[in-house]
């Protein structure tokens, strides 16, 4: 089934997020979609405890907290979100709906596109042993989609995080055996989840390698055979031979510019050209704001990314209207604008 809307929106970042504000006080619908699983771009996946000195009118507040705020401002355009999708297709020249689809099949006809990329699309960081790449989504993961796949198997997890961790604990009541290795004997996952998961080592449940790197799967048919662990460091060390059934990697997330870079844009290293008038790109209709755009001056901040998706807004419903005067509305006073948030009092 295919989705109407008026525009798609690639990336839900914090200036992904805005622009479903700006969007909506011009009447226009929209549909956000973000490789990540969560909503917030860098704030939420490099950032969410940190705080934020340079947004307007908010003198200090976490990146979490910042993404939060978005999110509410947005609640009355309830806007479609499509989280843990990446779009890999943008298709059309601008003279009528383009074509936007996702890896997840999610198909869209819109009448604009936003492209709110940041630093590109997050994708999980690779385990670089040989065997792993043969067996990506066969018994290599980097994400867990059903946990029930892993009741009664041997799992074998890698990574000192919040995933690797958390799921070391989620699975140790389903799953046959799991064992859990990391190159550091220190862990970055929250102290609760550290404790929770050491308890359940204590109590015989789990096994944690420490110091350990995965360096060799051996694989038959699709199958693992066995993998090898180096456990140590690189002079002093010993090979364990572990026989897990499945292998689940979490080493983190890492942007990559991905699909962006093949859909016909310009782009100047590893950006998305656009003018300062309107923010859009090379083809009439696709917009793209924040991190991801590339114009004389451009500056890396949200707030930079808030001013590029409001102006965005106004050439976008200009695209979809041609011929028609976007007017300035203000939030205070207009009417029209305040029936569209929601707060109108007029009946
Ligand atoms: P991002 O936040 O990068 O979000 C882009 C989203 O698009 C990502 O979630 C990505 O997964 C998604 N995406 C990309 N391609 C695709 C695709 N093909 N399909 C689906 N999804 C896709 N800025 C400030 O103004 N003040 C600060 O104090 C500040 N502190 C910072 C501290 C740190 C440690 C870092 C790393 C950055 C900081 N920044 C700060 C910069 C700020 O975070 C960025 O300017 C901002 O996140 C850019 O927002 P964005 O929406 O453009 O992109």
């Amino acid at each position: 089934m295919t989705i109407k809307t008026d525009a798609v929106i690639v990336g839900a970042g914090p200036c992904g997020l805005f622009q479903v504000f700006e969007l909506g006080l011009h009447g226009l619908s929209a549909h956000v979609v973000d490789s990540i699983g969560a909503p917030g771009g860098q704030c939420t996946e490099l950032y969410p405890d940190k705080p934020i000195y340079d947004i307007p009118a908010i003198p200090v507040c976490t990146a979490e907290e910042l993404v939060e705020r978005l999110l509410k401002q947005i609640e009355p355009f309830s806007p479609g979100m499509h989280l843990g999708e990446e779009v890999v297709e943008v298709s059309g020249d601008g003279s009528g709906p383009f074509r936007v689809v996702t890896n997840a099949g999610t198909e869209f006809e819109c009448k604009t596109v936003i492209i709110a990329g940041g630093v590109g699309s997050f994708q999980p960081r690779k385990l670089r042993a040989s065997g792993a790449d043969e067996l990506e989504d066969k018994a290599v993961f980097y994400r867990v989609r059903d946990a029930a796949q892993f009741a009664g198997r041997d799992v074998l997890i890698a990574g000192g995080g919040d995933s690797a961790l958390d799921w070391a604990v989620a699975l140790a009541g389903s799953a046959r055996s799991v064992t859990l290795v990391h190159r550091r004997d220190e862990y970055r996952g929250a102290d609760a989840t550290v404790a929770q998961a050491k308890a359940l080592q204590a109590a015989g449940k789990i096994t944690m390698i420490e110091r350990a790197v995965i360096k060799n799967i051996d694989h038959e048919g699709g199958r693992i055979t066995g993998v090898d662990v180096r456990v140590g460091d690189n002079t002093d060390y010993t090979m364990q031979r572990l026989t897990p059934t499945d292998v689940l990697v979490f080493f983190g997330l890492a942007p990559k510019l991905g699909p962006i870079a093949n859909w016909g844009l310009s782009i100047t290293r590893k950006t998305i050209d656009v003018d300062t008038e309107k923010f859009q790109t090379s083809v009439p209709g696709i917009f793209a704001v924040g991190d991801i755009n590339n114009y004389p001056g451009k500056k890396k901040l949200i707030l930079s990314g808030f001013h590029e998706a409001a102006l965005a807004a106004v050439a976008a419903k200009a695209h979809i209207e041609p011929g028609k005067k976007v007017h300035l509305q203000y939030t205070t006073t207009s009417p029209i604008v305040q029936k569209r948030l929601g707060v109108s009092t007029e009946s």
